[in-house]
């Protein structure tokens, strides 16, 4: 059923400098307007930004909101992975985004006790039972890493099996490959809410390239207009944000279940795009 004001939530990374930290405080405060359901913050499978990651998500919590880190299991131990969850609890943290994680180049598969998002969401919930809320990740055009289409709705399937609460996708323009993994993960009695993942559009070339690493299908009309604005950024910003709110419109229509923005630790775009869409 269609939701006209379905809850919106914020992504963001872990930023790698002191003034990194305080510029991301202040596009906090100027995002919390929208009353965001919880903010979650990305996490660096290599390490880098693990303590950055837990740092950026107690702030958010006594800024008063609730805030998920991402948490991935490649190469970590049962041990490690055990010690984290006290450490969240004992922080207040309720949701967690569990993942995998990229796989380190040159990884043989031999290290760590998990090997897949689907060992760890069974993990979290044997250890823990109900005290998380557990997010994991969705991919309406594909893992890029998977064998096929339907391998990778099982491996979601499977995921949502172990424990999962809610799902979040990678981004997408195409509205249809949304809505059909959503029904076809159901009739497999997947049922949690598959949250949408909305890249705001401020950069043809980011954009592009992001796109293509991800496997997200950018549809030829916006790739061509994109590229034929060159270095006129006004007119990229203009018309990334008719694109993704008409995007927003039709999630919402067809009764998306929320609106979770990669905010790449910026305001403007995603409160513009709130704005378009009232
Ligand atoms: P999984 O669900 O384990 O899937 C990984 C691959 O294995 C897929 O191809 C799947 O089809 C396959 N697979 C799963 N189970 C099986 C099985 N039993 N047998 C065979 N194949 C199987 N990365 C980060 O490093 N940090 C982040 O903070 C981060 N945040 C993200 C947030 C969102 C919302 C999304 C969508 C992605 C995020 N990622 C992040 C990227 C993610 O880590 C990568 O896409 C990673 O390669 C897969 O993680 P996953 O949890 O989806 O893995």
């Amino acid at each position: 059923m269609s939701q006209p004001n379905p809850p919106i939530s914020l992504e963001f990374f872990p930023p790698k400098t002191p003034a990194g930290v305080t510029k991301l405080a202040a596009v906090r405060q100027q995002l919390y307007g929208l009353k965001p359901q919880f903010c979650s913050v990305t996490y660096g499978a290599g390490g880098s930004t693990q303590d950055g990651t837990f740092a950026a998500v107690k702030a958010i919590i006594e800024e008063g909101f609730e805030a998920a880190p991402h948490f991935s299991c490649i190469g970590a131990s049962k041990e490690s992975i055990r010690a984290k969850l006290a450490e969240f609890k004992v922080h207040g943290i309720r949701r967690i985004v569990a993942l995998r994680g990229d796989l380190p180049s040159g990884y043989g598969g031999s290290n760590g006790e998990f090997h897949y998002a689907s060992d760890l969401v069974a993990f979290i919930r044997a250890e823990t039972g109900d005290n998380f809320h557990i997010e994991v990740a969705a991919y309406p055009e594909m893992h890029p890493q998977s064998r096929s289409p339907q391998a990778d709705l099982q491996a979601y399937v499977a995921k949502v099996k172990a424990g999962a609460s809610s799902a979040l996708t990678q981004m997408f323009f195409n509205a249809d490959a949304y809505f059909r993994f959503v029904d076809e993960a159901r009739a497999l009695g997947a049922e949690v809410p598959v949250v949408p993942g909305i890249m705001p559009i401020t950069n043809a070339s980011g954009i592009i390239r992001f796109a293509d690493s991800c496997g997200a299908d950018m549809p030829r009309w916006i790739r061509l207009r994109l590229q034929g604005f060159g270095d006129d950024a006004e007119s990229i910003k203009a018309f990334g944000l008719d694109v993704i709110a008409m995007l927003c419109d039709q999630l919402r229509a067809g009764g998306a279940p929320g609106l979770h923005f990669y905010t790449m630790n910026q305001s403007v775009a995603t409160l513009e795009l709130m704005r378009r869409l009232g």
